[in-house]
């Protein structure tokens, strides 16, 4: 079972409370019971040495007249039995039987040498009474600590729960919220400014690092390393999106750089790479990409072999954009330290036609570019339908 925080800070104040309570409630019931206890001794105290005269002079009339004198300390709840005994040995008592037959719980206080010639008082106390005395007190301050605790317990939970509870439960729900789909929420809102806060402002911080890697990551998984273009999946996937509108014209662009192999033997692999980024580039800027008409899709197909999807109204439009782009190419220059260095690409140019497949397209451009080859590259070829 899964115990919430909420239900545990309650759980234990709960517990706290009656220990707590029990403890406190242990201690005021001892107090309270030697105060009572000290009560009745002081009282005793202050009747036998006021009492001591009458009890000597009714000692000098007869033991029966000093056991009615006895009686006075009938007007103490607390006294059960008094016990005179004189130095004679002569014992009084009040009531007259002898005290050990009273079966209620009791206790001695003796006033020894209190009477003339040395006699003695022993006052027997009920313990009943100090205990009602006590018990009264202790259901009063019962009632008043559980109320208090009760009090205690709602109060600090209902400050918990706005405090602590529903904060974080909030904070929970929007993470679980944020963690379904990491771009569709900017950012947690900040409910409280204490360490909840802190916390929120913490998480808000991680996930707009996330953002940032997954921005990355999406580019970095799209675009080709080395010119900055879309691969070869994406520009696939891209393409397949542009051919879903219907009514426009489609072509197929495919360019194959000629003689790439001994660029690379000549001025080495990395001017090869310097190559084939500034094509990139310039393919990426000669055509209508982004904008809010149907943009055009460019990306390396692998190797020294790029494609275009065009968006053009006639092969006419189609074919003159690829003699610009041939064109730009032959004129591109490219510093090496050395020789200058210039390339030429060939070019295969298919129109879709209706119901035709991208890939199927794709063969056919480079079909076309392959008969560009063979005629002696540094053209453009256009397939048949
Ligand atoms: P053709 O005119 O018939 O197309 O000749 P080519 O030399 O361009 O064709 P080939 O297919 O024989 O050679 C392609 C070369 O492209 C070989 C390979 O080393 C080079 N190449 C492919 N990818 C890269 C790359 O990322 N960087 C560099 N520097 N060269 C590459
Ligand atoms: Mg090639
Ligand atoms: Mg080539």
């Amino acid at each position: 079972m899964k115990l919430g925080i909420f239900l545990k800070f309650v759980l234990f104040f709960v517990l706290l409370a009656i220990v707590l309570g029990a403890g406190g409630l242990y201690v005021y019931k001892k107090y309270r019971q030697e105060h009572y206890e000290a009560v009745a001794s002081a009282q005793l105290a202050t009747a036998v040495v006021g009492s001591a005269g009458i009890l000597d002079q009714a000692l000098t009339i007869s033991g029966k007249a000093a056991g009615e004198a006895l009686a006075l300390y009938s007007m103490f709840p607390f006294v059960l039995c008094v016990e005179l005994t004189s130095v004679e040995d002569t014992s009084v008592r009040w009531p007259p039987l002898p005290c050990d037959i009273i079966k209620e719980e009791k206790y001695p206080l003796d006033y020894s040498g209190v009477l003339a010639h040395g006699g003695s008082l022993r006052i027997y106390v009920s313990h009943q009474w100090v205990k009602e005395q006590v018990d009264s007190e202790v259901e009063i301050g019962f009632v008043a600590l559980s109320i208090f605790l009760v009090l205690f317990v709602v109060g600090s939970g209902f400050v918990f729960r706005r405090v602590v509870g529903y904060p974080v439960s909030f904070l929970i729900r929007n993470l679980h919220n944020v963690s379904q789909d990491l771009s569709k929420q900017e950012s947690i809102k900040k409910l409280t400014r204490d360490e909840i806060g802190e916390l929120t402002d913490a998480l808000n911080g991680l996930l707009q690092r996330i953002r940032g890697y997954q921005v990355e990551l999406v580019r970095l998984a799209n675009t080709d390393g080395l010119t900055g273009i879309y691969n070869r999946r994406t520009f696939f996937a891209k393409g397949e999106e542009l051919l879903e509108t219907p009514g426009a014209r489609y072509f197929f662009m495919l360019i194959d750089l000629d003689y790439f192999k001994s660029v690379n033997d000549s001025y080495g692999h990395a001017v090869g790479d310097v190559v084939l980024e500034l094509v990139g580039q310039m393919l990426q800027g000669a055509v209508r990409t982004g904008g809010t008409r149907l943009s055009d899709v460019v990306g390396r197909l692998g190797g020294e072999e790029f494609g275009v999807l065009l968006v053009a109204g006639d092969i006419e439009t189609a074919m003159s954009i690829a003699e610009r782009v041939r064109e730009t190419l032959q004129n591109m220059v490219v510093e090496t330290g050395g020789d200058p260095l210039t390339i030429t690409g060939s070019f295969g140019l298919a129109e879709l036609v209706p119901g035709e497949s991208l890939d199927a397209l794709y063969q056919r451009a480079d079909q076309a570019c392959y008969e560009a080859k063979d005629h002696g590259r540094n053209r453009v070829e256009v397939a048949s339908a």
